[in-house]
């Protein structure tokens, strides 16, 4: 008797719900899978409030060199070439200010506002204060 092995599953069933399943934090994992979507159908990602590389909320990996897009200008200051810090207070005051380590000073460019606003987002989503606007449903 012979026996032929079937093959009925992919070698690798994958989906963005499995993606973020090792996370404990389901809030978090839930609004990454929903801007995973969301971007796919066309959010801007510079404008997510989680991060789809570091699978956390996006003030938390800003610091990360991946951040600082030179071609864009995302946590970068055009005058001097080169990355700019930011200093993000989740806790307090909940700032998130962004100041270049030559010049000192902070780079007040359209998509560095738009990086702020995203760090500001995340930071609310966090705290479960206010959803994403994308995930609002109006009654
Ligand atoms: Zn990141
Ligand atoms: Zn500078």
């Amino acid at each position: 008797m012979t026996r032929t092995a079937r093959r009925t599953r992919p070698s690798k069933n994958w989906s963005l719900c499995d993606r973020y399943g090792d996370i404990t934090d389901r809030h978090l994992a839930a609004v990454l899978t929903g801007e995973d979507v969301a971007q796919e159908h066309g959010l801007d990602p510079h404008t997510r409030s989680t991060c789809y590389v570091h699978r956390c909320w996006a003030h938390q990996c800003v610091f990360a060199p991946l951040h600082a897009i030179a071609a864009t200008g995302h946590r970068w200051c055009r005058r001097c070439d080169c990355a700019v810090d930011v200093v993000v207070d989740e806790t307090t005051t909940r700032s998130v200010h962004l100041r270049c380590p030559r010049c000192g000073l902070d780079p007040d460019t359209a998509v560095n506002r738009q990086l702020v606003r995203a760090c500001r987002a995340s930071i609310a989503a966090m705290r479960g204060e206010t959803a994403p606007a994308l995930y609002l449903v109006e009654a």
